[in-house]
């Protein structure tokens, strides 16, 4: 055996479980396909980031109508995490309970809130997590305060905190994950999609890897792809790799599938054989199935009289038409700060001559409208002769388009007048999740409540693949908060 447990990607779920199983003494081998991140001029340089994609794998997966397109998302050790906006908030109590959406119903979870309560509060430890519980009146119940005051709000974004909270909204501060003074020391911008080059992010490699690599136990190996599973009847018998080295098989008495929601269900679907034809852990046919992505637009809302003077913005949100707010009280979603931007991103990501770009940017404030996303079996990731197929169908676009309506109100009353919208593209599936769900039920669901597969032993996942529904906000925390808890689980088998 090369370790006692192998954990496959290095992001959020696969660092946060490396740290949670480290202190059992266990030989904890995780396996990483990218390079751990350099510090580069390109680090906050904003044309090589939004316009030429520097940090973007060179990889393409084929849509829905097999046209290639370059995914927004990342492999490097600590996974998207690297590239995050650091929002760490938690699902709301009510999200793991069956919820009527303009859209359909999303099913409830098989665990309650208050089982993993406890989980995350210590994922908002793990992640030094910056915030003030007071002021949401959608915050769940919790056993433990933030770790570390708010990231305070720059002057113009507290004057658009006093608008919002003089129209009867309730704004209330962004749970972060960041060291501001360290972040600006490398440079005046925001993080959000800027990669996290000195570790001032709270993300997967500087909290989670950091703390596993304490313990000798703990090996980490870069630069490796795993490309298949081996299994015989219900064992997983080795992850067939290619690294430096070439290729090999490694072994272990327990696999942890940690790619990333598209990732862990295309290596599930490469990995069937006569046992399972159809795939690994899919006798239920869910596999890349129940794929969600948040929908996500991003606002520009100008005052051609005003500047905003801001680096960083993103401190704000507020939940007052997460629970309700559709026609028959109908939950909408959450709204956050984007995060600063400037003329060079505006053109980047809009294509707009730099001149308008730096124009309008200056005169502007950047939010964000986010709503769930709910689970259809035919939003899916496939394999076709290899390649990735992505067919997300979205879902519930009228309760999206209500919060964004919503919110133009709400800016325009705020006194930022002209406001501009984008939704985020489909090749950009940043907050992706749902394709190996956790249930109870072997038939509807890829894992159980404990994230072991049905139908295997030795195989659990731990990444945002498991989640049943997205909710309507950032899932990392929740990922770290379920990783915890299977850490734990994990740890009591093994004693
Ligand atoms: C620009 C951006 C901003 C975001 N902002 C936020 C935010 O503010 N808050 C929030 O909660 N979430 C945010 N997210 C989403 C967040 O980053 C993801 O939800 C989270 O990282 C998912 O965790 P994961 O463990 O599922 O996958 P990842 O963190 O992506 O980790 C998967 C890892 O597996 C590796 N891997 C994949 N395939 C293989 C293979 N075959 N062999 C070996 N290794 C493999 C990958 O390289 C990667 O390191 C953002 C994402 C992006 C891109």
């Amino acid at each position: 055996m090369d370790a006692d447990v192998i954990v496959i990607g290095s992001g959020m779920g696969g660092a946060t479980l490396a740290a949670a199983l480290a202190p059992t003494g266990r030989r904890i081998l995780v396996i990483e396909r990218g390079e751990r991140l350099p510090d580069s001029a390109e680090a906050r340089d904003p044309a090589a980031i939004f316009r030429l994609g520097h940090f973007r794998p060179k990889e393409t997966w084929l849509d829905a109508g097999g046209r290639p397109f370059n995914p927004g998302n990342y492999a490097f050790v600590g996974g998207n995490t690297k590239f995050y906006g650091a929002v760490l908030l938690r699902y709301r109590a009510e999200d793991f309970r069956p919820l009527r959406h303009m859209g359909g119903i999303t099913p409830g979870w098989p665990i309650g809130y208050e089982v993993l309560e406890p989980f995350y509060s210590a994922a908002e430890q793990l992640y030094r997590v910056r915030g003030d519980a007071t002021g949401d009146p959608t915050e769940p119940p919790r056993s433990a305060a933030y770790p570390f005051p708010p990231v305070p709000d720059e002057p113009d974004i507290a004057g658009l905190r006093r608008a919002f909270a003089a129209q009867g909204l309730h704004p209330s501060c962004l749970p972060l994950g960041v060291d501001l003074e360290r972040w600006l020391a490398r440079g005046p911008t925001t993080w959000d999609a800027f990669p996290d080059t000195t570790g001032a992010k709270s993300d997967a490699e500087s909290c989670a890897l950091a703390e596993a690599l304490r313990h000798p136990n703990v090996t980490l190996l870069t630069g490796t792809r795993v490309d298949r599973l081996l299994a015989e009847g219900r064992r997983v018998t080795g992850v067939q790799v290619t690294g430096p080295q070439g290729a090999a098989t490694l072994r272990a008495g327990t696999v942890c599938l940690s790619a990333g929601a598209v990732m862990t269900a295309a290596l599930l679907l490469a990995s069937g054989n006569g046992d399972h034809p159809a795939g690994l852990a899919n006798r239920s046919d869910q596999v890349g199935r129940n794929f969600m992505n948040h929908n996500l637009t991003a606002m520009i809302a100008v005052n051609p009289l005003r500047r905003n003077r801001s680096v960083y913005e993103k401190t704000i949100q507020f939940n007052d038409w997460y629970l309700t707010g559709g026609p028959q009280g109908e939950p909408l979603g959450n709204v956050q700060m984007l995060g600063r931007v400037t003329g060079p991103i505006l053109a980047g990501e809009s294509g707009l001559p730099l001149w308008l770009a730096d124009y309008l940017a200056e005169r502007s404030i950047h939010i964000m409208a986010m709503s769930e996303d709910l689970p259809d079996p035919q939003s899916r990731v496939m394999l076709r002769n290899g390649k990735i197929v992505l067919d997300w169908k979205k879902t519930n676009t009228g309760a999206h388009d209500l919060l964004v309506r919503r919110l133009k109100t709400a800016m325009r009353r705020a006194g930022w007048p002209f406001v501009l919208s984008k939704g985020f593209p489909k090749s950009k599936p940043s907050h992706q999740c749902g394709t190996a769900r956790m249930g109870a039920d072997p038939a509807r669901s890829v894992v159980d409540a404990d994230l072991k597969a049905h139908d295997l032993d030795n195989l659990y996942i731990a990444d945002a693949s498991v989640l049943p529904t997205s909710a309507a906000v950032n899932p990392s925390l929740t990922i770290a908060a379920l990783s915890l808890r299977l850490g734990r689980h994990l740890a009591a088998q093994a004693a």
